[in-house]
């Protein structure tokens, strides 16, 4: 069939094989072009199949050689409906892991569940033995808690006060005030329920309890904190307790792995295009205007360049990693530098629908976000005919 975008809002409802699979090339390629890491030999990645989890499993496999088992939430192709992008990337990242010699492995389904934990550790224990990294990289807007079946959802609000906002129609460039009402306590309790610590906490024990988890293993997983222009709906917000809660776990773990030599991180990381910052009000209008203060200053990246930072730069140097003042690995120290948020201020409060392609960047940003389902990538002939059903070679 032609596979075409076609796109809700912020969601792309399509996704093109052949383009996913380019970009998954283009991310190994890069990091094939930098030096080798001595770092991870077995590692598991919890949302791997797009954004910074789909980063660190190929830093993991092409940076350090190690072998990878990757768990998502993706849907395979059915009758004309195509497969969802996580699919198609994880279908090309084992392909490209064979070819280098590593072995992969996937998992698709609820990662809270314990079903899918069990399922993990099997596969580890018979194909892999133990894991020395754990990467926790979920972003998910429900959770079912595997031991009480209570649903949450998390939203993306303010807390104590309305916040209003500049914010943009990324497909129209139309720059409009968003005001979001501020989160209910449930809403807080729900989103921290989500996007919190506690699941992260559950793999841990899960894999420590069956064994599998090698002695002076690494964790790390993922947060954001940003600049004013988005505190009260991030950082201030529902969210940011969320990641609060996944920093004071992140202590727990590191005090748990600690007696066997192993360490647990938080990595704070840049703001990207990727299908979850692409839901946050606000944020894509910021992205596009950092992509071009970045860009001028020569100081750009995506998750891949983040990610080839984080394991070569912090995680594995063979020392300690740098922290900050909390405790955190930063790796948005760009994004954060004095000189950039200033100029994004600047930019910021003149920003009007009139001028957002003079001062922001957002062609680059609608140009990421159709290029996260495989389109507007070069050398792709989106009116040939294409097959949307696409096998993952090692689907457990
Ligand atoms: P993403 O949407 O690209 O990836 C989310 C991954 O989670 C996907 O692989 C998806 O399949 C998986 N997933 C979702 N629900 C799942 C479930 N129930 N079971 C198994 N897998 C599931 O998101 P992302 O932007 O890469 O975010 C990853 C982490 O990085 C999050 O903690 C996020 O807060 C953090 N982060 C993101 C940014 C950003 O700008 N995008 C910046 C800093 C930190």
């Amino acid at each position: 069939m032609i596979i075409q975008p076609k796109t809700r809002g912020f969601i792309c409802t399509t996704a093109h094989p052949e383009g996913c699979a380019a970009q998954v090339q283009r991310q190994v390629e890069y990091v094939q072009a930098q030096p080798k890491i001595s770092g991870p030999r077995n590692v598991l990645v919890v949302g791997a199949s797009t954004g910074y989890g789909l980063a660190s499993r190929i830093v993991s496999a092409f940076g350090a050689g190690a072998n990878t088992v990757g768990v998502f939430f993706d849907k395979p192709a059915e009758g004309s409906r195509t497969a969802s992008a996580g699919w198609y990337n994880s279908a090309a990242f084992e392909a490209e892991a064979a070819k280098a010699g590593s072995k992969s492995y996937s998992i698709v389904g609820d990662a809270f569940s314990d079903d899918i934990k069990a399922k993990t550790i099997d596969l580890i224990r018979t194909e892999l033995g133990s894991i020395d990294l754990l990467v926790y990289s979920v972003a998910s807007p429900r959770r079912t808690h595997p031991k009480t079946g209570e649903t949450f959802s998390s939203v993306i609000k303010p807390i104590g006060e309305t916040y209003t906002n500049k914010t943009v129609n990324f497909h129209t460039g139309e720059v409009t005030e968003a005001s979001i009402e501020p989160a209910s306590e449930d809403e807080i309790r729900q989103t921290v329920a989500v996007m919190g610590g506690e699941d992260w906490q559950m793999w841990i024990d899960a894999l420590q309890e069956a064994g599998v988890l090698a002695d002076g293993a690494t964790t790390v997983a993922y947060s954001y904190i940003g600049p004013e222009i988005t505190h009260a709906v991030y950082w201030d917000g529902t969210i940011g307790k969320a990641k609060n809660d996944l920093e004071e776990t992140a202590k727990r773990l590191n005090e748990q792995l600690a007696s066997k030599g192993g360490r647990a991180f938080i990595s704070v990381n840049k703001a990207l295009v990727t299908q979850s910052s692409a839901a946050i009000p606000v944020v894509p209008l910021y992205i596009s205007v950092l992509y071009k203060v970045m860009k001028e200053h020569g100081l750009h990246e995506g998750c891949i360049e983040q990610m080839y930072r984080l394991f070569s730069q912090r995680l594995y140097t063979g020392e300690a990693a740098p922290l900050d003042d909390q405790g955190r690995i930063r790796i948005d120290d760009l994004e954060m530098r004095p000189e950039i948020q200033q100029e994004v201020t600047r930019i910021w409060e003149n920003l009007s629908t009139d001028n957002i392609n003079e001062l922001s960047d957002l062609a680059s940003y609608r140009e990421e976000f159709f290029q996260l389902f495989g389109f507007e990538t070069a050398g792709i002939d989106y009116d040939a005919d294409t097959d949307p059903a696409v096998d993952i070679p090692n689907l457990r």
